[in-house]
């Protein structure tokens, strides 16, 4: 063999096939994908430090009620008769988003369906639809035990499937009903008087808080200023 031969050609292809930076490059590659299969197998929606989302447009409401299944991932399982998941149209331009689950719901597995649900139904006829028309749901879908305040852990473990709801739907605006929907949307500490009566954006749609109905039902002076908030949603040309 001429001496120098063994650097020319296909063999040192081969070598290059196999240097060092190569190699890494797989070894990241390989890394990167078993990093995502192992955040989606936590239920990552987003990798961190990335704009891009994990959608699912493929996924529909019905899918993700079985996906949600017979839930026990929190504590509020414990207490609960029926899992609220939400109802109304899968096309909704417009969805309501209330706390938690009360008595009513909870004996019924409907949302908003008490006195306050009646307000809402009122409220929702005033802008000109029907509740079949928007759809209704609540941060977390199982009564909290006396109608306490749903914590942290809660809100954590059941806010992916809010997320799923609102990427089925795709609504133009979202109506944040009372402090604790707004505040867990918008990732906000502000109190609901401050958060209403202007647009927020929540993953690009529109966010109007208003008032609770529970909370007008007691203090119905503030009944206008709900009622601001709807036309402003009005004037979105909710179909
Ligand atoms: S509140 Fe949500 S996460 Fe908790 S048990 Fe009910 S459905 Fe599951």
């Amino acid at each position: 063999m001429v001496p120098g031969h063994s650097d020319s050609g296909a063999s040192s292809m081969d070598k290059a096939k196999d240097s060092p930076p190569r190699k890494q490059l797989i070894q990241l590659i390989r890394d990167l994908r078993a990093y995502v299969t192992y955040q989606r197998s936590l239920g990552a929606e987003f990798l961190p430090g990335s704009t891009r989302e994990i959608t699912h447009p493929q996924l529909t409401l019905g899918e993700v009620r079985v996906e949600l299944g017979e839930c026990k991932r929190c504590k509020l399982h414990r207490t609960r008769r029926r899992i609220v998941f939400g109802e109304g149209s899968e096309k909704a331009q417009l969805v309501f988003v209330g706390e938690a689950p009360g008595e009513d719901e909870d004996q019924q597995g409907r949302p908003f369906v008490g006195k306050a649900g009646q307000l809402l139904t009122r409220i929702i006829n005033a802008i000109g639809l029907s509740r079949e028309e928007v759809y209704i749901t609540n941060i977390v879908k199982c009564r909290p035990p006396r109608n306490r305040n749903p914590q942290r852990d809660e809100i954590g473990t059941c806010e992916p499937f809010l997320r799923k709801q609102l990427e089925v739907i795709q609504p133009k605006v979202i109506c944040a009903l009372g402090t604790f929907a707004a505040q867990t949307l918008l990732k906000s500490d502000e109190r609901i008087s401050q958060l209403r009566g202007r647009f927020h954006t929540y993953r690009g749609i529109k966010v109007m808080p208003t008032y609770h109905p529970a909370f007008l039902l007691r203090n119905p002076y503030k009944k206008r200023e709900a009622w601001e908030d709807m036309k402003k949603i009005h004037g979105e040309h909710i179909t």
